[in-house]
Formats: C-alpha cells, sequence, structure tokens
C-alpha cells in the first residue's frame, strides 16, 4: 500500500492550487503575482521572540480597525485573505453536505479551500457584462452556506454593482453569508462595501496586506464582518496563527508612515496602469483591455498565446488566463515599476 492511498480519498483526487509562484517560470521580470514592486523598511524588536504572539495582536487589529472605519470587535487577522477564505469556508460549511457559491472567471482560492475541505461548489458564471448573476444566485442561495464575490475581480477587474448587492443581502438575511474579496480595494478605495457592514450582518470583507502594501511576503491579511462572525472565526483558528514577527511589520504599515507609504505606491501604480492602458488601447495586437480597478490590467490580445511565449522569452513573466471560460486570448499583467512597464511595451513593439 502506497503512502498516498494513506491520505483522504478527497486529497488523493486533488489538483493543488497553480499559483503564480508555482507555475514560476524562467525571467527576471516578475508581473504574474499582482505583487507589489517594493515592500519598504521595517524594523524588528525581537526581544520578545521566545513568547508564543498574542492570537489577534491587538496594535494590528486597532490599526486596522482605524485603516478600515469599523470597530475592532469587526477584525480578525489570519495567514493572508487566503486564511481568511478558508476559515470561513470550515466555520460555516459542513463537510459533505454544504456548499459555496462562486462566479467564475474568479480567484482560484474560494473553489480549493471548498474542495480541500469536502464542501461542494456551485458555480454561477459571471454575465457577459462581467457582472455577478444576481438573479442566479437569489435563485440558488438555498443550496449555499457562503457565496464568494470579489471586487475588483481577479482577473478581469470589475467592481460589483453596490445596489445589487443589497439586493442579494437582503436575500441572503438569516440564510447565507456574502463574502466580498477586496484584496485589491486600496486601488480604487472609493468603492469599498465597508460602509454596508454596519446594515447588513451577512456581509464579509475580506483584505489583504499582500497587494497595495506590498506585503506578500509575510502573510497576512484580515476579514471585516459582525462581530459574531468573528467571534466564530476565532473559534476555528489556530491558537498563534500571527507571528510576532509579522505582526510587528503588519503595526507598522498600519501606522500614519505606513499608510501614507501605501498611498503613494498606490498613486504611483495607478498613473502608470492608466499610462499603459493608454498605449495598449491603440495596439494593433490589442483587443481589448479590461477594467482597471486593481493593480493589473487583463488584456486580450490577437493572439494571446503569441504574445505570452514573445513576453517569455524576453524574460517576462506574464499570467495567462486564456484557458478559462470567457478569456481567450487573455494575459494578465500585473503593475509594476516604469521600466517593467517600459519592457512589455518594447517586446509588444518588436516585429513579430
Ligand atoms: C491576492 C488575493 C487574495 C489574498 O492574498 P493573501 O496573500 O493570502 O492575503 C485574496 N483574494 C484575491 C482576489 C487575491 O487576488
Amino acid at each position: 500500500m502506497s503512502l498516498t492511498q494513506l491520505a483522504r480519498a478527497q486529497v488523493q483526487a486533488l489538483t493543488p492550487y497553480q499559483s503564480a509562484r508555482r507555475i514560476g517560470g524562467q525571467g527576471h521580470i516578475w508581473l504574474n503575482a499582482n505583487e507589489a514592486a517594493d515592500s519598504g523598511s521595517f524594523s524588528l524588536d525581537c526581544s520578545r521572540l521566545n513568547r508564543y504572539p498574542e492570537c489577534q495582536p491587538p496594535a494590528v487589529i486597532n490599526g486596522y480597525a482605524a485603516y478600515a472605519g469599523v470597530a475592532p470587535e469587526q477584525v480578525l487577522v489570519s495567514r493572508g485573505g487566503d486564511e481568511g477564505i478558508e476559515l470561513l469556508i470550515r466555520t460555516f460549511c459542513e463537510p459533505g453536505r454544504d456548499s459555496i457559491i462562486i462566479c467564475t472567471p474568479t480567484y482560484g482560492m474560494y473553489a480549493i479551500s471548498a474542495e480541500t475541505n469536502g464542501v461542494g461548489i456551485i458555480d454561477v458564471p459571471l454575465k457577459a457584462s462581467r457582472q455577478p448573476d444576481f438573479d442566479g444566485i437569489i435563485d440558488r442561495l438555498g443550496e449555499a452556506k457562503l457565496v464568494f464575490l470579489c471586487s475588483p475581480n481577479n482577473p478581469t477587474g470589475d467592481l460589483v454593482e453596490q445596489s445589487s448587492l443589497i439586493r442579494l443581502l437582503e436575500a441572503a438575511r438569516g440564510r447565507a453569508l456574502v463574502v466580498v474579496d477586496e484584496a485589491y480595494i486600496e486601488f480604487c478605495p472609493e468603492h469599498s462595501q465597508a460602509g454596508l457592514l454596519a446594515d447588513y450582518p451577512e456581509l464579509v470583507l475580506i483584505r489583504t496586506l499582500s497587494k497595495a502594501f506590498g506585503l506578500a511576503g509575510i502573510r497576512c491579511g484580515f476579514t471585516l464582518a459582525n462581530p459574531e462572525v468573528v467571534q466564530l472565526l476565532l473559534k476555528v483558528i489556530a491558537p498563534y496563527p500571527i507571528p510576532e514577527p509579522v505582526a510587528q511589520i503588519a503595526a507598522q504599515a498600519l501606522s500614519e508612515d505606513g499608510l501614507a507609504r501605501m498611498r503613494a505606491r498606490v498613486a504611483e501604480i495607478n498613473r502608470l496602469k492608466a499610462e499603459l492602458a493608454g498605449q495598449l488601447a491603440g495596439h494593433a495586437q490589442v483587443k481589448d483591455v479590461f477594467a482597471p480597478n486593481g493593480n493589473y490590467l487583463l488584456v486580450r490580445f490577437t493572439p494571446g498565446s503569441a504574445v505570452f511565449d514573445r513576453m517569455s522569452r524576453a524574460g517576462i513573466i506574464l499570467r495567462d488566463f486564456s484557458g478559462k471560460p470567457g478569456l481567450a486570448d487573455c494575459i494578465r499583467i500585473t503593475i509594476g515599476q516604469q521600466a517593467e512597464m517600459d519592457a512589455v511595451l518594447a517586446v509588444l513593439q518588436q516585429e513579430q
């Protein structure tokens, strides 16, 4: 008997998440994982590393609550936004019985976390307008405990329309939680749904320090929710999820200085993004530039595979979405530094 046969049947059948890191690639310009081009610098006090850290470090919780404009009781900190997603599934979904609703094409971790936990997946695909099919979701609410929406959506960049979200929240009252993943909301903060948390107890937001804060390497994310939901998640989370150095860096990132640096980074990325979008729009090999609301642009090329290969030969690693339904020939480009954007355009201008 092989060791693999000892594993849960569910796990034997799994394909691991194809993260940008795992797919990898040869290159020196990494524009495939929506990482920031810089992280800034931080100081560490190592005098307390002999002690277990706090489960929910108050400096981090209070800092994030102040930044997000919510009460500390509405904030949970976890190992990246990904752990927040998984905790929601483990807390609210009975394995083998309950399901989540996702709206593809979207972020892959909702489905992966459901699958690893034996939870069903109901896909209500985005409409041709790339908005969630709210009527379709409401029709199937009775079959699901959690609805995952992503705004701005990764990879298409579209925002969830607020009046439709409210309609869904009203239909979900007492029946299901509606999770809006705002991993990229710092790039368009005026579109956050955080203002709805006070009136809609079924609303949950996912946030992260991995994108606009430039801290993907520390693995720190947040769940914003009704205090009752936060208390339930705290029953399931590991006792010491946030390493002490992570807590120290996160607290500094959320200080007044840290927030100012984040906002400067966002302004620069949004400037480079607008410039790139403008230059791509007029290009013969570009068919479509999708909604520019995150730190990335999804672009439909003619044809996508040839552009992807040429970029790859030039050492530029992008993320290929051409295999996803509705996204033929689409490639996602993370907005990096000026020189990196220039390199992308230079490859595009080359003779084919
Ligand atoms: C990056 C990302 C996250 C979370 O990332 P973490 O690094 O785990 O915090 C969540 N949702 C979306 C849509 C993302 O793109």
